[in-house]
């Protein structure tokens, strides 16, 4: 595993902003990490890449220690960090060589990762001259420069134009093609365009935590139906293979089902077996947007 988070409790001053979480990401998987705002995304982001430490619980990162062993983790980590601080005076260049005297990387490395990323018609001008696209495309060739296997980048798309969070995008998937990246975003199409696994959590709890796969096949599917007066709950739990139930108005029910069939036929039968009168019948996929609202609202 590329990251393992076991435990994993934050608290700042007596505020829980992270309540025990656990995950791991398989190596070379691009992981999506959603979250209404101050669910504790950066938290969890800061403290896997060792800026700031748990309150409780372990962190692993291609098996070190991050607490124990901050140094070492740190030479397996690319960050890119929220709002991407830069220095607007420095040149693209000099920033980038100032960065690999950090990590100790030859300056070869900068000129390979300034071509990577498409900085190159940039790497004159001063950070501050550039658009924001360009900035990010500073930050990520600052998170790349020491190769690391797993990148964690926080909201690296936010504030971007629509041309540029398409170019941004693309790049961490060409980026990601090798590594292990763990991203947080607002936004859906992103997570489904480039992710293979999505984690949401909410209040600092993992409320889903499943692959984009699941997501697109008929598992997901949800079927609302609406009947002619209020079922009781009991009797909705009687419908063959019924997964989960929700009353969301009035008579009207949302069914998920552990099956790939299309399950409108066996509401159907069910509802003539029993005398009910159905009004409503449909069928919605539960995409990554219902997904969302339903589990952080
Ligand atoms: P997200 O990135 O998902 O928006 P954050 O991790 O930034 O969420 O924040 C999670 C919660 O912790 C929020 O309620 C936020 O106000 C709080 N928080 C974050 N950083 C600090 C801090 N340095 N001191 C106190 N509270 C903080
Ligand atoms: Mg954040």
């Amino acid at each position: 595993m590329s990251i393992e988070v076991s435990l994993v409790t934050k608290l700042y001053d007596s505020q829980k902003a992270l309540n025990e979480i656990s995950f791991s990401v398989e190596k070379g998987s691009i992981v999506g990490f959603l979250g209404p705002n101050g669910a504790g995304k950066s938290t969890m982001m800061k403290i896997l890449t060792g800026y700031i430490n748990p309150t409780k619980g372990v962190v692993l990162v291609n098996g070190i220690n991050v607490l124990e062993n901050p140094i070492e983790a740190k030479k397996n980590i690319g960050y890119l960090p929220e709002n991407n601080p830069l220095y607007a005076e420095m040149y693209v260049k000099e920033y980038l060589q100032f960065q690999a005297s950090i990590y100790k990387v030859g300056k070869e490395n900068v000129v390979e990762i300034i071509k990577k990323v498409g900085l190159a018609p940039e790497v004159h001008k001063k950070i501050g001259q550039l658009s924001k696209g360009y900035q990010q495309r500073v930050g990520l060739a600052a998170a790349l420069l020491h190769n690391p296997e797993v990148l964690i980048l926080d909201e690296p798309t936010t504030g971007l134009d629509p041309n540029q969070l398409v170019e941004i995008r693309a790049l961490i998937k060409e980026v990601g093609k090798d590594k292990t990246v763990l991203f947080s975003t607002h936004i859906m199409q992103e997570v489904e365009a480039v992710c293979d696994r999505v984690i949401i959590i909410k209040k600092g709890k993992i409320v889903v935590d499943k692959l984009l796969k699941e997501i697109r096949s008929n598992q997901n599917q949800v079927i609302e139906v609406t009947f002619d007066y209020k079922l009781e709950e009991q009797f909705i739990k009687k419908l063959p293979k019924l997964a989960s139930y929700k009353n969301n108005y009035d008579n009207t029910w949302f069914l998920t089902f552990d099956s790939n069939n299309d399950m409108r036929s066996v509401v159907f039968d069910f509802a003539q077996e029993n005398g009910l009168k159905i009004l409503g019948l449909n069928m919605h996929n539960q995409n990554l947007e219902t997904l969302f609202r339903e589990s952080t609202s």
